[in-house]
């Protein structure tokens, strides 16, 4: 079977050589810092590149299971990629080995380039089809389809949050939880409650305006507007809006002028009875370096947290994949994923992929084996897969320092704090020594790495703002790798 699909976009970079394994191992790279290691190891590594004519690259997966999942989850980060390192005319075409006689299939879809920002969970953007076509809104919602009330299992943990978000999918605008403020760790079902709620919204109102962002997406593309003079243009986009969600709103956190915008954005839209809905990781109070008057808004409506989910909602949620999946797993591979992988939902999701990947790719049956040896596999890439390099780039975005300074001899005060940030992050979430932590950062020796760690322990210890800063920094890591 022959895919192909689509691109109209401009690009950035174009590679003028035309080897498809060269090409494709640049792709890789890139592809590589945008997953998880598990997602890359899973469905990327596997894919082999065949031959490159013209603009298209045709590439061999293993089975269709591969490429629809593939589709359906990494289609716009695909798409990037081979735009970026092709070019504007980049078509990528999947060859399944078994099928390889079947006719082509054209796979069609838009691509804006913001919807990979949007979607850091590596969803794809693909929006609703609405019934009354002629009236639907002229922009993306960049809501994945995925995320619906149906597929979210009920536990205890988030028995609250899904009731109130369940109402305000029903009654947007309606009830008295507006904002709607959902927060707890990472992996826990966060992101797809929001975006559950706009689907919902959508579907009983499908000319209901309802966009989906993170605030980190919000705050690149207003600085954008800053730049490019289309600050109003961007604010009354927002202040347009039916439904406003937010993600990850902690990452406001520490920028006034977005905040002030936002501040701006959120009167209007809450006077005129429009929805709000956010997430975060932590509870409006907790939010320190958040302007005293957003956290006071955000608690004009409901707060409710998500929390880990007990043993029976792992269950369910593992039955309940697997059977989306079209596989049923029996009892004691369920209970041994159950038992073993605790922490979040994302991380249950992880294990149950890579066991069908395990199972696909080896044309191995599931068996509790075959289970035992994918969670092993799992605990240990949660270490491996930080890598100093990642750390380094999210401490000197956050911190807003330039990431070439932290390598060299650079001794500005901000310098060296990311600098002995990211050497005390490094030392905590990887497993690389202290002489190889050094040597990331301008081959520095293993005495500065410990001097490094102690010193930061230390003053996370006694200064909460700092704390605060490390504890935002090392969950936005563990985000993008869970
Ligand atoms: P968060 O935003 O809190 O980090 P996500 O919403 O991205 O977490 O959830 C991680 C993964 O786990 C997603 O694929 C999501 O669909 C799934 N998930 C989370 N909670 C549930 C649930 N209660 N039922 C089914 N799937 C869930
Ligand atoms: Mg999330």
């Amino acid at each position: 079977m022959l895919i192909t699909m689509d691109n109209s976009e401009t690009f950035m970079t174009e590679v003028v050589s035309n080897d498809p394994k060269m090409i494709w191992k640049e792709c890789l790279r890139l592809i590589k810092e945008s997953v998880p290691y598990i997602t890359y190891s899973t469905w990327f590594l596997p894919i082999k590149p065949l031959q490159l004519t013209e603009h298209t690259l045709k590439i061999q997966v293993p089975n269709n299971f591969f490429i629809e999942w593939i589709d359906e989850h990494y289609n716009t980060l695909i798409n990037k990629t081979i735009k970026q390192i092709i070019g504007v005319d980049a078509k990528l075409a999947y060859v399944i080995s078994e099928e390889s006689e079947l006719p082509e299939i054209e796979l069609k879809r838009e691509e804006p380039v913001l919807s990979a920002m949007a979607n850091s969970n590596g969803n794809t953007a693909t929006k609703k089809p609405t019934p009354v076509k002629e009236e639907k809104p002229d922009f993306e919602s960049y809501l994945n389809p995925r995320y619906t009330f149906d597929n979210y299992v009920k536990g205890e943990g988030n028995q609250l949050a899904r009731a109130a978000a369940i109402a305000v999918g029903e009654n947007p605008g309606e009830t008295s939880f507006n904002p709607l403020f959902i927060y707890g760790g990472v992996g826990l079902g966060k992101t797809h409650l929001i975006q559950a709620i706009g689907n919902k919204i959508l579907d009983n109102y499908p000319n209901k305006r309802v966009i989906y962002l993170s605030s980190d997406v919000f705050t690149v593309e207003f600085v954008e507007a800053i730049q490019s003079n289309t600050a109003n243009e961007f604010s009354n986009f927002y202040k347009s809006m039916d439904a406003l969600i937010i993600d990850d709103i902690q990452f406001l956190v520490n920028k006034e002028k977005t905040q002030d915008l936002f501040f701006h954005i959120f009167n209007t839209l809450h006077q005129s009875g429009k929805q709000i809905v956010l997430s975060s990781d932590k509870p409006p109070k907790d939010l320190k370096g958040l302007n005293e008057r957003l956290i006071s808004r955000f608690q004009w409506g409901l707060t409710a947290d998500v929390q880990p989910p007990d043993f029976e909602t792992r269950i369910a949620i593992l039955k309940k994949k697997s059977e989306n999946y079209g596989i049923s797993l029996s009892p004691d591979i369920l209970e041994y994923i159950a038992i073993n992988i605790t922490s979040n939902i994302r991380e249950l999701e992880g294990c149950l992929i890579k066991l069908l990947a395990n199972s696909s790719l080896t044309s191995k049956e599931i068996n509790l084996e075959l289970a035992k040896k994918t969670v092993k596999e799992i605990a240990t890439d949660r270490k491996v897969n930080i890598s100093i390099e990642y750390i380094t780039k999210v401490v000197c975005e956050y911190m807003n320092v330039d990431e070439n300074k932290v390598r060299e001899k650079n001794r500005k005060q901000e310098v060296v704090m990311a600098r002995q940030i990211a050497m005390y992050l490094s030392k905590k979430l990887t497993k690389s020594s202290l002489k190889t932590i050094g040597l990331h950062f301008g081959g520095r020796d293993h005495s500065t790495v410990i001097h490094a760690f102690n010193s930061i322990e230390e003053m996370v210890d006694e200064d909460s703002t700092l704390r605060e800063t490390v504890e935002a920094i090392k969950n936005k890591i563990e985000l993008s790798v869970a």
